[in-house]
């Protein structure tokens, strides 16, 4: 089984390279997803993105960010905020669900506990990436999100 520390509590801070800006979580993750589409791939310059899946009423942020509006390989929408100064990537804010945020997990100050409870786009994975035992696959983007908050609460409770 995959070792896995407990979600600490809440808030969770996060920032980009340079300090400019800073965002701030005051509840805990609806989900922590790994997306391994080529979008992610270029965005992050890595393999792939690990977010957090949040709820965006309790999510702020301090500081001046860039806007880039992207459609994705499902074809939704989405706006990519990065620092206006060091240009890291911080978030995104799906248009198609104006509730939700997804933060990218690597921003954060303390990211010892983020361990992905699922993994979609998996067919597009880079040949190093290791997926967990107790995280679900999937192929594509699923067509509902509920599936990526309800492997969450799976692994880690309500
Ligand atoms: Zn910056
Ligand atoms: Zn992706």
């Amino acid at each position: 089984m995959t070792q896995r520390p407990p979600i600490p509590n809440p808030p969770y801070t996060g920032s980009c390279l340079c300090g400019a800006l800073r965002w701030r979580l005051e509840e805990r993750p609806l989900a922590v997803n790994a997306c391994h589409c080529i979008d992610c791939k270029k965005l992050t310059g890595a393999t792939n993105l690990l977010m957090l899946i949040a709820k965006r009423d309790a999510f702020e942020a301090e500081g001046a960010g860039d806007v880039f509006r992207k459609e994705a390989d499902s074809g939704r929408e989405i706006d990519i905020v990065r620092c206006a100064d060091c240009g890291t990537r911080l978030w995104h804010e799906p248009l198609a669900s104006p509730a939700l945020v997804f933060i990218a997990a690597g921003t954060l100050d303390d990211p010892s506990w983020v361990i992905p409870t699922s993994h979609i786009w998996i067919e597009r994975a880079s040949p190093g990436v290791v997926m967990q035992d107790d995280a679900i696959k999937i192929e594509g983007q699923p067509s509902d999100r509920q599936a990526l908050m309800d492997a969450f609460t799976k692994v880690y409770g309500a």
